[in-house]
């Protein structure tokens, strides 16, 4: 497949002129066969610096690219931090007109964030395509010891070759499987912020993530009759999500509370002491919980609501510990202080409407279990407790309006 993202650029019916660096992506086999052609036809011309680390650089289903000059990083203790992109740099024997990066996330960042530094273009060869950053402009970094997500520059071009990044362990691919079908969750969250807030909402890059979530969740049924992974697809469900990202500047339409289960598991509050997983699976039991809780507040034909209250400290340094003086910070311009509870009960007719879309926690249940995926707490090595409080923990981690945190304006 080729995606050429000029048809979502420009005026939008949401009010907003689209905009996007990525111009071109490519999800085809054989991919890196044609790469000259493809950075010609991005105007890509001049001094090409390839990045590769000793992983991705001696893998066997690697076409080698042609380069004015190769960089191969060691992949042992390789993480993105600054320093060592920083130290990296110094090993250019002159400014690329663009650098090309050849991996997987870790990778981008080095070509992210010396690209945006240098203020040149970078074109990503991804190796693997269990994550969505790909087309996305988030570097995810460690500076001075704090790792932050800064938005910082995307690819102008994505090349991925599908005999290359279908090598990747089967784990992996399910584990990208679970971050895509997250947007069942997602979307949800979404459209109901919007019903009950007015927060801003594009129907157009809503359809690019419903699109994504469609043809995974094919994808995925595919594999539960015991069909071969389809690979092509499933890269562009992951394309298309990082590009919803790259277009609103935010992960609105990719990230909703289903994601904050991986957020908990780095944090390791009480009850995620053990937490261990890889994201798309933490997402993917965030994904099961949430269904479960969503269906059940939507058995509730009416609710009352109560007014805002701000957040309890005590139940935040209970939960939280150490960790408490960041959530407490979190949470001082609360957004549910931004609209009026009564929204809320005006709108839940429509928001039961949005939750019925959302497949059962039975049905996402079975077909984790089916392919293989991770599906409950316990294989996170998360404390089963604490899905007691589950709504009230995750949401109180960020501030993004979510069901789960508007449950707090729900009376009992
Ligand atoms: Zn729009
Ligand atoms: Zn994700």
């Amino acid at each position: 497949m080729i995606l050429d993202t000029a048809k979502y650029l420009g005026p939008c019916a949401c009010g907003r002129d689209h905009e996007l660096r990525t111009k071109l992506v490519v999800c085809e086999h054989g991919a890196l066969k044609s790469f000259d052609k493809y950075m010609a036809d991005c105007g890509l011309t001049g001094f090409r610096t390839v990045i590769y680390d000793t992983n991705t650089y001696n893998l066997p289903s690697i076409t080698h690219v042609p380069a004015d000059q190769e960089i191969v990083l060691e992949a042992q203790g390789l993480h993105s931090e600054k320093g060592l992109i920083e130290d990296c740099m110094t090993r250019f024997v002159q400014k690329p007109d663009y650098v090309v990066v050849v991996g997987g996330g870790t990778l981008m960042d080095f070509g992210r964030y010396s690209a945006w530094k240098l203020g040149i273009p970078f074109v990503a060869i991804p190796t693997i395509v269990s994550s969505d950053g790909f087309t996305a402009d988030i570097c995810s970094i460690i500076i001075d010891g704090q790792k932050k997500s800064i938005p910082m520059q995307a690819a102008d071009a994505v090349i991925c070759d599908i005999d290359v990044v279908a090598g990747a362990p089967r784990f992996l691919t399910i584990a990208g499987v679970q971050d895509i079908m997250a947007k069942v969750i997602s979307i949800a969250d979404w459209k109901i912020a919007h019903l009950v807030s007015g927060e801003y909402f594009c129907q157009k890059v809503c359809d690019m993530a419903q699109e994504a979530l469609d043809l995974m969740t094919k994808c995925a049924y595919d594999l539960k009759a015991g069909k071969e992974p389809d690979i092509e697809t499933m890269a562009y469900t992951q394309m298309l999500s990082g590009l919803t990202m790259q277009i609103l500047s935010n992960s609105r339409a990719a990230s909703g509370s289903e994601h904050l289960v991986a957020h908990l598991v780095e944090m390791k509050p009480r009850g995620f002491e053990n937490a261990h997983g890889l994201h798309g699976e933490c997402v993917g039991v965030g994904t099961l919980l949430v269904a479960e809780a969503y269906h059940k507040l939507a058995q509730r034909e009416t609710i009352e609501v109560k007014p805002f209250q701000p957040i309890d400290e005590a139940w935040v340094r209970y939960e939280f510990g150490d960790l408490a003086d960041g959530i407490l910070k979190e949470n001082e311009n609360d957004v549910l202080a931004s609209f009026p509870a009564e929204n809320l009960k005006k709108a839940w007719p429509q928001i039961r409407e949005v939750i019925a879309q959302i497949p059962s926690y039975e049905e996402l249940n079975e077909l984790y279990a089916a392919i293989g995926a991770k599906h409950s707490l316990e294989e996170l090595g998360i404390d089963p407790a604490v899905k007691e409080d589950f709504l009230d923990i995750s949401s109180a981690i960020r501030n993004r309006l979510t069901l789960a945190r508007m449950t707090r304006l729900i009376a009992d």
